[in-house]
């Protein structure tokens, strides 16, 4: 199975890999940098061929970036609306120079000019981003919308808000999603029965098309469903449960995409314990 974590770059890129290899996991998130900061510097010279080779000794076959959080490319405000679409530019540009295949992002929130307009602009943004020569130079990243919990105005946390942007995008192969099954629980999405989760994809694939499902994020929820709350919670000791990352990761329809954890820090043991939960409950093991 294809399975990681998001993993600090502090100490740079090649870093990451090290650590990577050390959890003995095949797939990687990371912030491409400073995730505070809207400027992204210069990569230094060689640091994207070693990060590139170190990847493929280490058998790293997924890795994603994951944009940062000043991100809202719904902003009704014209200077900040700018600076996502540049940031998520140089982000598109990044992936480019690491092979990196995907970026995902938030798409963003309304914050009071309403849904529709916010989803008009969120797709807007995205094909600005996508007409940039940065992107032209970048052909083989695609940018990944991720749903969300529906905190405030934050949109996307329904399929149908996912879609809705999805079909304004005039390049539709350069986009895809990716579903965070603590904000689809805590938006109201039933993945803990065999039931709730058929019907949950079967959502998913009317409102977006599986075909465009990329990538999962496996986070349990510190609340319970349709709470509206994006609060992460370890595997297995939330309101999901290892029964239900169970049928998560098993399903059919999810079980061959990469899986990505965005659980809880606490200490070092952290990540080795969430993916051996993960493990657990695999039916192969691989
Ligand atoms: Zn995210
Ligand atoms: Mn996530
Ligand atoms: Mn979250």
């Amino acid at each position: 199975m294809l399975l990681g974590c998001h993993l600090s770059i502090s100490g740079g890129l090649e870093q990451t890999v090290a650590r990577a290899q050390a959890l003995q996991i095949n797939a990687l998130q990371i912030f491409s940098h400073n995730a505070r900061s809207w400027k992204m510097g210069a990569l230094k010279p060689d640091e994207a061929k070693r990060f590139i080779e170190r990847r493929r000794h280490a058998h790293i076959e997924y890795v994603v970036i994951h944009t940062i959080y000043l991100i809202n490319l719904a902003s009704p405000d014209p200077k900040n609306f700018k600076l996502s679409v540049q940031a998520l530019q140089d982000e598109v540009q990044r992936a480019g120079e690491l092979n990196i295949p995907h970026v995902n992002t938030h798409i963003g929130a309304h914050l009071g000019q309403g849904v529709e307009k916010g989803l008009e602009r969120i797709a807007e943004a995205i094909n600005s981003v996508l007409a940039s020569p940065q992107a032209k130079n970048a052909p083989d990243v695609k940018i990944l919308l991720e749903n969300s919990a529906g905190e405030g105005t934050e949109l996307g946390a329904t399929f149908a808000e996912l879609g809705a942007v999805l079909n304004n995008i005039k390049d539709k192969s350069r986009v895809g999603v990716c579903i965070d099954t603590c904000h689809a629980f805590a938006a109201g999405y039933e993945l803990t029965t065999p039931q709730g989760l058929e019907k949950t994809l079967k959502e998913l694939d009317r409102e977006i098309g599986l075909e465009h499902l990329e990538l999962i994020h496996l986070n349990d929820s510190k609340f319970p469903l349709g709470s509206r709350r994006d609060r992460h919670e370890h595997i297995g000791q939330g309101h999901i449960g290892l029964e239900g990352f169970r049928l998560i990761v098993n399903h059919p329809t999810l079980r061959e995409k990469p899986f990505i954890l965005e659980t809880p820090k606490d200490d070092e043991q952290s990540d080795p314990k969430n993916l051996a939960a993960i493990r657990s409950v695999r039916y192969d093991r691989t």
